[in-house]
């Protein structure tokens, strides 16, 4: 999608610290680190959240969270003492992109509930 810095960074039109990559989806460090290990994973497909995942797009979310994001994870180190996987959705969520993104967080204990 035009002026969407996540469909950019997935065409490697704007470059990014990628981690890894497959045919759908890919996963790079985030540009502001809220702890030592902050990834993105995002479909290459423009999805604005995951409202808009849907019927089609089972196999895609499957393989986000099945697949990409425990093998992320596990690279990161992050599977021995845990780590954070969160989606901001619109407004009150706190989506300041709006393309479909899950946040990685690991390397620090986490507090609940979130800010
Ligand atoms: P949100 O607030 O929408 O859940 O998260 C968006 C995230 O994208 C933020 O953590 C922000 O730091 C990150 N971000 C925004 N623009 C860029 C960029 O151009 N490159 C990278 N690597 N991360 C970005
Ligand atoms: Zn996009």
């Amino acid at each position: 999608m035009a002026d969407c810095v996540f469909c950019k960074i997935a065409e490697r039109e704007i470059p990014s610290a990628v981690v890894y990559e497959d045919e759908d989806v890919i996963a790079f460090r985030d540009l502001e680190p809220q702890a030592p290990v902050h990834v993105l994973v995002i479909p290459k497909k423009h999805l604005e959240s995951v409202l808009d995942f849907g019927k089609e797009n089972k196999v895609l979310a499957a393989h986000i969270l099945a697949d990409v994001i425990p093998e992320v994870a596990k690279a990161q180190g992050l599977s021995a003492k845990g780590f954070r996987v969160v989606t901001n959705v619109g407004e009150e969520g706190g989506q300041t992109v709006k393309h479909l993104h899950f946040h990685i967080l690991g390397g620090r204990s986490m507090q609940w509930p979130p800010g």
